[in-house]
């Protein structure tokens, strides 16, 4: 699993876990650190001005651990190594993305289009991509 791939994995069981979170008001603020980590990220402030954003921060974490759990030691270290701000802006990009997709209309008839997860390749090689489908015609497209 290439570094990346750790960063994806992790950033997709946080997701789950926000999605999940029974608290409309807990997941509301989870949602505020992430906007501001990705703030704090592209005006590059200087580390005492970093958020302590400490509920997503303890999310990343244990998600980290529900992850190491399916690894070996090698992969471990690596999954280990990402730093956990680096996880809430992988987790916000998607989150954005899916806002995206979210309001993406049929090109045919104009339907709201659903998003299918869809699992690629096998093993190691492995990916989710997001495929689109049109509940009202059936009309089917990738991203
Ligand atoms: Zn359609």
């Amino acid at each position: 699993m290439t570094r990346r791939k750790h960063v994806d994995a992790l950033a997709g069981i946080v997701e789950r876990t926000l999605d999940a979170h029974a608290v409309p008001r807990a997941r509301r603020l989870l949602d505020v650190e992430l906007a501001w980590i990705e703030h704090a990220a592209s005006e590059s402030l200087p580390g005492e001005k970093r958020p302590r954003a400490l509920r997503i921060r303890r999310v990343v974490e244990t998600c980290r651990d529900e992850h190491l759990a399916s690894l070996d030691a090698d992969e471990g270290l690596v999954a280990l190594g990402i730093p956990w701000e680096e996880v809430a802006l992988a987790v916000r990009r998607r989150r954005r993305e899916r806002a995206i997709a979210a309001r993406r209309r049929c090109p045919r008839c104009e339907s709201k289009m659903e998003t299918l997860e869809v699992r690629e390749g096998s093993g190691r090689s492995q990916a989710i991509k997001t495929h689109f489908r049109c509940p009202a015609c059936g009309l089917g497209t990738r991203t």
